[in-house]
Parts: structure tokens; sequence; C-alpha cells
């Protein structure tokens, strides 16, 4: 299968860099498996195995700015891509992030059916930097691109740093009424079908009453969902790291609260993640106690075997890109055909594809993850006019 959702080890650093040392801990393999080749040439190599067409590196003394630019695919129509803003370990860690984000975003929009592709941008968060003056910098290098990519919110970028990006470029997903509104209500519609997909493809009903959800992050999409949840009639129960956050939540939706340190392994139907990816690994998949892996993050699982894992365990895992369109979708749709699709027609578009890729995952025994990565790889690989990939 492709590498396809791989987290840690990612783009840059796949395993098969690892395929000629032995197996067993990484501490014994040799001093020279650490010395990673010249970082142009990996880059290179990264970008042409994993089908990218191109990739920034912005830096701007004045402002401070060091950004990341990659598109990973504008052949049907512009890439689209969120601006997220972290403090980055080192400049590795966020091109790694950007890289995967990017391809992630190829995927979902193949999964969703946009005349659209992937593209990602990054900003490594240090004190030098002036927000203002480096988010505008960022505009002109958008409005540069002449609508090949559409950038849009992400952690760490609001509305005030959309403003700043809006003062430059006519490319940017406004947060204002001249943009399409509703995002984070339109990835957590569509999360709240994709899990309902799922609980109809295992018991064949939704029944929310009988349903108990834990949502990991009470931020835009945890809140969101849990509200939605909350009025289908299930029971939710809810971690989040930030104290007065979480309190300020559970009193206005009245929903229960559990320790982070816990929240994997709360009983319950659906572990719903909402706050940050790589959280699926080998140290936390057996800690689950649910039956549904199925949330709002971006790239829960640290790498793709690890949906593999989930399905041996018969956790059904709903991909990441085939829930969490539902902003891109919106916004997609508003820059591409100039309307505002309905949050419902959103969720229920996502619910379809989720019912579909678990249709193929029963009939053909396949892990959920591996049959909508295949999907995505054949609709990409057909816009190409490559070669299909095989299953
Ligand atoms: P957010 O920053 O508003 O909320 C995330 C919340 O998670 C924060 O409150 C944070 O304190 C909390 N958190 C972090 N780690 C936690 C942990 N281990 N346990 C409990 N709480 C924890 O972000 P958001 O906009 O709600 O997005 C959440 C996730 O969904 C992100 O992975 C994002 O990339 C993804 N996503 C968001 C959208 C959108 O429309 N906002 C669309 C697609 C994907």
């Amino acid at each position: 299968m492709q590498d396809a959702v791989d987290g840690r080890e990612g783009i840059l650093f796949p395993e098969s860099a690892w395929r000629d040392y032995p197996s067993g801990s990484s501490l014994r393999r040799p001093a020279a498996a650490w010395n990673h080749p010249p970082m142009a040439t990996h880059l290179l190599e990264a970008m042409s195995r994993e089908g990218f067409e191109e990739v920034i590196a912005l830096q701007d003394r004045r402002s401070g700015l060091r950004a990341f630019l990659a598109i990973h695919d504008s052949t049907q129509g512009p890439a689209f891509g969120g601006l997220r803003r972290w403090s980055y370990l080192d400049e590795d860690q966020a091109l790694r992030d950007c890289l995967r984000l990017a391809r992630s975003m190829t995927y979902k929009c193949a999964l969703a059916g946009l005349q659209a592709g992937g593209a990602k941008l990054v900003i490594l968060d240090r004190p030098e930097l002036d927000p203002a003056a480096g988010y505008r910098a960022i505009g002109r290098l958008v409005e540069r691109l002449g609508g090949r990519f559409y950038t849009g919110p992400d952690v760490g970028t609001d509305a005030q740093e959309l403003g700043w990006v809006a003062e430059e470029t006519r490319f940017v997903t406004r947060p204002d009424e001249q943009g399409p509104g509703l995002l984070p209500e339109s990835t957590c519609a569509g999360v709240f079908a994709g899990i309902a997909a799922c609980l109809r493809h295992l018991d064949g009903e939704e029944d929310w009453r009988r349903r108990t959800v834990v949502v990991q992050g009470l931020g835009a999409v945890g809140r969101g969902l849990a509200r939605l949840l909350i009025e289908a009639g299930a029971r939710v129960r809810a971690s989040e790291l930030d104290p007065e956050k979480a309190e300020r939540v559970a009193r206005e939706l009245e929903l229960e609260l559990c320790d982070p340190a816990t929240e994997y392994e709360q009983p319950c139907d659906v572990f719903a993640p909402c706050a940050l990816g790589g959280i699926l690994h080998d140290l936390t998949l057996t800690r689950l106690h649910c039956r549904i892996v199925a949330g709002g993050a971006n790239n829960v699982l640290v790498r793709s075997l690890h949906g593999e894992r989930l399905h041996q365990r018969g956790v059904l895992y709903a991909p990441d890109f085939a829930i969490n369109s539902g902003a891109l979708i919106r916004g997609a749709l508003f820059h591409l055909e100039g309307r505002r699709e309905r949050v419902e027609q959103i969720g229920a578009r996502i619910g379809e594809v989720l019912g579909r890729i678990l249709g193929r995952s029963r009939a053909e025994g396949l892990a959920p993850v591996r049959v909508a990565v295949d999907e995505a790889a054949q609709r990409i690989a057909h816009w190409r006019g490559e070669r299909v990939p095989e299953a």
C-alpha cells in the first residue's frame, strides 16, 4: 500500500530507508543511518516518490518569516491548503508536516470528488517573527501564484491572520462575510455524518441514545461535534488540555469531562480525535476501549499500518481524509463555483463516501484506510493520466 498517512517517520524519512538495516531497536542501527542525505537531494526524492509538484521555501528577513509551501497537485484545478503556524522543533519537522498535510489534502479532494488538489503552507513560529508583516509576505506569495493555490485557516491562523493575508491577495478564504463562512460547522457536520455511517455499518442503525462518544479536544471541531452528538441523544464525555476551556464548554453543553491522562482508556462506542494528529501508534492503540475511531483531527495515525492494526483488533477506523473534509468542501465550492454549499448537504456527501468505503472494506476484507487510500490513489492517477496503481 502507498504509505499515505504516515506520521513520525514521514515522507522525508520513509521506512524503506531502513530496509537494509537489521530489525530491532533503532539504537542498534549503524551510526551512518542517522546521517540524512543532503536536504535538497532528500527533498527532491521525496517529492518525486510522492508526486509533489512544487515546494517553495520562503524567508523574509524583515518580518522574520520562515515558511514552506508544498503544492501536491493542481492537475484538475487549484490546490487548496490551510496556513498552519506552529513552533516546530526544526525545519525538518516543519517541512515534513507541510508535505504530509499537502498530500492528505489531495486525498481529501479525490474522495470528495472536488475539481481541486492539495497543498499546505506552514509558518515556523519563532520569537523573531513579526506576525502581521509575515502574513502579509505570505499574501504576496499567494498572489504571485495567480490562483493556482488558495489558502485558508488552520492551527495558529485565525480571523486576524487571514485578514493580513487578505490585504495582499484574492486567493484566500476570507474570515468575514465575503468568505464562505461556517467552516468548522461544515467539518463537524461531516464528522457527525461519518460517525453515523460507521454505526450503521456495524449495527444497522445509529440509535444515538445507546451510544457513548469520547471527544478528544474541545476546540472549534470538538465542541461543535459534541453539541451535535448531544442534540442527537448520545452521551458525550470529553477531554481537553486547557482546564479553563474544558470547564467553560462542559458547563455550556452539560457534558462530562474526563482526565486527558485517561482519555484513551475510556470505555465508549466511539473515540473521536479532535485535537492534534499523530496520536495513534503502537503505544496508544492498545489502550483504546472503543469500537470506532472517527473524528476531525488530521493525520490521526502515525503510520498507515496503524490503521491496519486497528482493523485487526476489530476497531473500525474512519480515515481522517475521508471524514474531515467538510471545511474543504465548503471552501473549495465557494471559490470554484461561487456558491455556499449547505452544511447538511456536506454532511450527506461525507456520509455517502464513508458508507461506500466501509462497504468495500467489508466486501474485500480490507482495512477502511487501505480502501480509502486505494480509491484516492486511483482517482489521482486517473487525473494525471498515470498508470492506475494496484490495490
Ligand atoms: P483547535 O485548536 O480549536 O482545538 C484543538 C483543541 O484540542 C485545543 O483546545 C487543545 O487544547 C486540545 N487538545 C490538544 N491536545 C489534546 C489532548 N491530548 N487531549 C485533549 N485535548 C487536547 O483546533 P480545531 O480547529 O478544533 O481542529 C482540531 C483538529 O481538527 C486539528 O487536527 C485540525 O487540523 C483538524 N481539522 C480542523 C478543521 C476545521 O474546520 N477547523 C478541518 C479539518 C481538520
